[in-house]
């Protein structure tokens, strides 16, 4: 008799023989977090790894699902000269993961969740992507901005809107593990930018790596208790919108 929970549901870690008695007869879904190397302020380079990473440790049984190895490499943008960080071209980013998803849906996954940790170019692509590869393979794709999906839970705790390495980001990375947040390397409001409306200027580099998206509003704040109460909530939002959307699909009998 298989165990009634898998050893482990990150993929590196679980082997073949298991793997098989797995999915896809008792795990249908797959996790792929997606990330970038990119400046955060007073966080790490590897925001947008971390905290895809850790929405999928946090709701994985929940769903019920495996967890793909992370893309770490991503389309960084208007960020990319802060020490550190670097783009990979589009066409490449775009070949590579489209070879990735197109491996999950290889090995018996219905319903692959694309967790995406960066914005700007990378959303565009994968959203495009979700929409190719899922057809091609009969697959049922999800693709979520984890920060944009919850902008509303910042709102929530801490009365205001977030920003890129703000509250949004830097409160997830204090929930992960505080090591990773510098407060004293954080200066104050003189680190931030508001991100312009659009059609009104841009710059490259983009002159501050914490990007406000309100003015005024979303300063770190560094708060542990307040960041456990946040992470919590952006892990329950994003399960549910999975599970939501999954039986919303079976229902549909897509
Ligand atoms: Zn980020």
């Amino acid at each position: 008799m298989p165990n009634p929970v898998p050893t482990t549901r990150e993929m590196e870690r679980i082997n073949w023989m298991e793997f098989r008695e797995w999915v896809p007869e008792r795990i249908q879904t797959v996790l792929l977090p997606l990330g970038t190397l990119e400046a955060h302020g007073a966080t790490a380079n590897g925001t947008d790894i971390i905290a895809p990473v850790a929405i999928a440790r946090a709701i994985a049984d929940r769903v019920n699902a495996m967890i793909a190895p992370v893309v770490p490499y991503g389309f960084t943008g208007v960020l990319d000269a802060y020490p550190g960080g670097f783009t990979i071209p589009e066409d490449v980013y775009r070949a590579y993961v489209r070879a990735v998803v197109v491996g999950l849906a290889g090995n018996g996954f219905r319903n692959i969740i694309l967790l995406n940790g960066h914005g700007g170019g990378q959303t565009a692509v994968l959203q495009s992507l979700g929409q190719e590869v899922g057809r091609e393979t009969s697959t049922r794709i999800l693709v979520v901005n984890w920060w944009s999906y919850c902008s509303d839970v910042v709102r929530e705790v801490y009365g205001e809107d977030g920003g890129h390495a703000g509250n949004t980001e830097t409160a997830f990375m204090l929930a992960v593990d505080p090591s990773l947040v510098q407060k004293d390397r954080y200066s104050g409001a003189e680190m931030a930018t508001p991100i312009p409306a659009p059609n009104t200027w841009s710059a490259y580099p983009f002159p501050s790596s914490i990007l406000l998206y309100t003015e005024g509003e979303g300063y770190p704040d560094f708060d542990l208790e307040k960041a456990k109460v946040y992470f919590t909530k952006v892990n329950e939002k994003m399960a549910a919108l999975i599970e939501e959307t999954i039986a919303k699909w079976e229902l549909a009998k897509l």
